[in-house]
């Protein structure tokens, strides 16, 4: 059985190729600038490293080279794209009519098409990405695995905003978060490693990277998580805002004479640690330019761990108490001085970090002392294993 894992982006698009027999990766890769002058495709057959350059003008052309790529006489994995099972998409919208993972049919196309309209930079080049596998493998089946879906089991009181309810009935405005796929593996990977089955585990899971969010799992479903009807809300993030008061946008537009359109880019855009900072989005620079006295950067670091803190403590009281606490994710698997900053408040919730266990890098690992009350556990994040493994249960359902 072998799974081709499928992630598209406006410009760009990742592929991971799996044998699912005992989950190997035998290729993975990424095509970059899709569309764009300097489009290239880089494949990655085991340890190998191969570089194609090519003019790749759209999602169909990026999938064709994956293809030849992946069955290639000199660096492919397959014979022939025969021995592929089916693909697994990764769809980042799925609203309220999705909540778990599914074959593709032209009705779940269609309602992927009509959630569009909550995510308008994310579903559409999904979509594309779709119908491109459509188009050039038709008889392989393809899967849609929705990053809201582990989100559906929300309670309304979780989900709902304190808006007119007809927003919610006519628009569907609403709560769904994001990250599902990355949230569900961790929480079940944290209650193998408490050695618990997952509905008696309560855990808090922070996927810190540049995109940021936090999820309560209770008895293995989500029961909050801090996005919202978009990826914006919750924790300071990259290049996102996180949490704001709303009021602030129409301040703001009125200052600086922006419009809608421009106002929103700020938020989504130039907020964050990068607006904070004024150094950069990614955490590696701004921990750098911390340590040689950068206030600003300082600033960034410091708010971004307290938000952090703020909303563990909200998701132990959504929990009625958790048993571990969960970082994944660049920020939150990479770096030991993040983990221990926000965890240092944390002492009342049974929190202690073991100083040499949180040094450890690139494993699963719980990093909490001896005796702590509630565990700290660092776990890699594999959203591409977890849509293989949906792909695999939905054709083998078949
Ligand atoms: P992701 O979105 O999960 O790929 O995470 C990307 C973020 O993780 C970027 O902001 C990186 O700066 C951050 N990151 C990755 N490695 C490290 C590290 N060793 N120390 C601090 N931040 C890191």
């Amino acid at each position: 059985m072998k799974i081709l894992v499928i992630n598209c982006g406006s410009s760009s698009l990742k592929y991971q190729l799996f044998d699912m027999r005992d989950e190997s990766v035998l290729a993975k890769g990424l095509v970059e600038r899709i569309g764009l002058p300097g489009s290239v495709l880089v494949h990655r057959p085991g340890d190998q490293k191969v570089e194609i350059n090519a003019d790749i003008e759209n999602h169909e052309k990026a999938i064709a080279l994956v293809l030849e790529a992946v069955t290639s006489p000199k660096h492919g994995v397959l014979a022939s794209l025969d021995e592929l099972s089916a693909t697994g998409h990764r769809v980042v919208h799925g609203g309220e009519d999705f909540s778990g993972s599914v074959r593709i049919t032209p009705a779940v196309m269609e309602a992927i098409r009509k959630n569009s309209d909550l995510a308008p930079l994310h579903n559409p080049p999904n979509i594309m990405g779709i119908e491109a596998c459509t188009n050039l493998m038709p008889k392989i089946a393809q899967i849609a695995v929705f990053d809201t879906a582990f989100h559906q089991s929300m309670p309304a009181e979780a989900y709902i905003y304190a808006l007119p309810y007809e927003y919610y009935e006519k628009y569907k405005v609403r709560r769904y978060g994001f990250h599902g796929t990355s949230h569900l593996y961790v929480s079940q990977r944290a209650a193998a490693l408490l050695g618990k089955p997952a509905q008696d585990v309560k855990v808090i899971t922070c996927h810190l990277g540049n995109g940021a969010s936090i999820t309560a799992v209770k008895g293995g479903k989500s029961v909050d998580t801090s996005m919202g009807l978009t990826p914006l809300e919750g924790l300071v993030m990259g290049t996102r805002s996180g949490d704001i008061d709303p009021a602030i946008l129409s301040f703001i537009m009125e200052k600086e004479q922006l419009n809608i359109a421009q106002a929103t880019d700020v938020l989504n855009k130039k907020s964050g640690v990068l607006g904070l900072s004024g150094v950069s989005s990614d955490f590696r620079d701004i921990e750098e330019a911390a340590g040689k006295g950068n206030k600003r950067a300082q600033l960034a670091l410091d708010r971004f761990a307290y938000v952090v803190r703020k909303y563990i403590g909200a998701y132990a009281a959504a929990l009625d108490g958790a048993d571990a606490i969960v970082f994944t994710a660049g920020l939150g698997e990479n770096s030991s001085s993040m983990r221990a900053k926000i965890c240092a408040g944390l002492g009342y919730l049974g929190v202690a970090i073991d100083e040499a266990k949180n040094k450890i890098r690139g494993q699963e690992v719980d990093i909490s002392a001896a005796g702590a009350g509630l565990r700290v556990l660092v776990i890699p994040t594999n959203e591409e294993l977890v849509i293989a493994r949906d792909t695999l249960k939905i054709i083998e359902k078949a």
